[in-house]
């Protein structure tokens, strides 16, 4: 076991280091590396607002400090900007960015906050960063909603983001598979991330974290959503509208990028960075292992038969809902995918009973069945502690029926 485990660990950098000799050589020709940065808000969409900085200021003045100190230091990255003024882009806008300019990266950067009626709104601090997953807390949902609420400030958004409702997060974000391969790097960069903002600025760390955010969804390259800290705290706030907090907070984001582009862009441009790349270190001596990290590396599903797999067949080790009878059942529903999951997905959370139907080309998990009522509502409030969206659906005959939710 550890003699493979030993030298599955080494295929990767393996695979890099021939792909740089087949760089070096001529046979793959060299490109540049293309990173986007995306500074939320803009324009009249101010953000989250402070004392006496907001949101979309911030991080306007963060995102163009790291494109300067990217493109001065190093050559062969090309950066690309969703904006570099003060100017509202819708989000749909932002993902096309990236998305045309063939982006290797894409880097949001916002800032949280929580609710006025939040007892801990002046106390609360850290930073967080996301990858697109399905959320796995109330918390994250909620920092999701918030910043994909952006698109209802634009005219016509339920034409422009259809299937996508930032209100209802419960309704199906649909995963491509395409998404779930991007999702290891990005959990790479924003694990690196994460790590640099508590090293070299000092941010509290608040974790590595899955939400379903509008623009990570529609962007077709590894992306992540970093949160750098909460505006709602003076403290905080302080530190990031400063001329020092913004540098060390640049410095911790290109040295997370400096690393990234060691695995990933050296592949890409043929290029390695000379090794002491990063700057700033130890400035700050958080020991971040004390503080949890949620687990975001949930199984990925692997390609399915798109075919209908039939009633009462299992697909992944999980059971289609049978074809039953007249008699309604009711099922708590969870959530849905594109993909098959498998049995032990840590989507999934272990939970029992987990069975399956189709529609509309989802696999819509469910857990039950209940005969009664009654049994699923109290099915549903133990289940609503993992999936706080989920609802009850009532079948008949194994199709889903209309069924006003309790
Ligand atoms: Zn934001």
């Amino acid at each position: 076991m550890g003699f493979f485990k030993t030298v599955s660990s080494y295929i990767p950098r393996f695979v890099a280091f021939i792909i740089l000799l087949a760089v070096a050589f001529g046979a793959v020709p060299a490109k540049d590396f293309v990173v986007t940065l995306d500074a939320g808000h803009g324009g009249h969409d101010y953000g989250a607002i402070g004392e006496k900085s907001n949101e979309k200021t911030i991080t306007l003045a963060v995102v163009k400090q790291l494109g300067r100190l990217i493109e001065s230091n190093l050559p062969d990255v090309k950066v690309v900007y969703t904006r570099d003024k003060d100017v509202f882009i819708p989000l749909k806008d932002r993902a096309a960015i990236a998305n045309n300019a063939k982006s290797d990266l894409f880097i949001s950067i916002h800032i949280n906050s929580v609710d006025k009626r939040n007892r801990n709104r002046r106390s609360i601090e850290g930073c967080q960063v996301y990858t697109l997953g399905l959320h796995k807390t109330a918390e994250n949902l909620a920092v999701a909603k918030r910043e994909n609420a952006v698109m209802e400030l634009e005219p016509d958004h339920t034409e422009k983001y259809a299937g996508f409702d930032p209100n209802s997060l419960e309704s199906d974000i649909v995963f491509e598979l395409s998404q779930y391969k991007r999702l290891d790097q990005s959990i790479e960069f924003a694990d690196a991330v994460h790590g640099e903002l508590v090293d070299v600025s000092g941010r509290v760390p608040k974790g590595v974290r899955q939400a379903g955010f509008w623009v990570l969804w529609a962007t077709s390259m590894p992306s992540v959503l970093v949160e750098l800290d909460f505006i709602c705290n003076p403290k905080s706030e302080k530190y990031m509208a400063s001329a020092k907090g913004q540098k060390e907070m640049v410095e911790a984001l290109y040295n997370a990028f400096c690393a990234y582009f060691n695995t990933y862009g050296s592949q890409i441009t043929g290029k390695q960075l000379p090794l002491a790349t990063a700057i700033g270190k130890d400035k700050h001596s958080r020991n971040r292992a004390e503080e949890p990290v949620e687990d975001v590396s949930a199984e990925k599903p692997e390609a399915v038969d798109r075919e209908h797999p039939g009633n009462g067949e299992s697909v992944k080790g999980i059971n289609e809902i049978p074809a039953g009878s007249d008699n309604p059942v009711y099922y708590v529903q969870i959530l849905a995918s594109s993909v098959a999951l498998p049995a032990k997905s840590a989507e999934l959370k272990a939970l029992k009973d987990v069975e399956y139907y189709r529609d509309g080309g989802f696999y819509k998990y469910a857990i039950g069945p209940e005969k009664n009522l009654n049994d699923a509502i109290k099915r549903l409030s133990r289940v609503r502690k993992s999936f706080p969206e989920a609802f009850i659906i009532k079948m008949v005959n194994g199709k889903r029926v209309d069924f006003i939710k309790p």
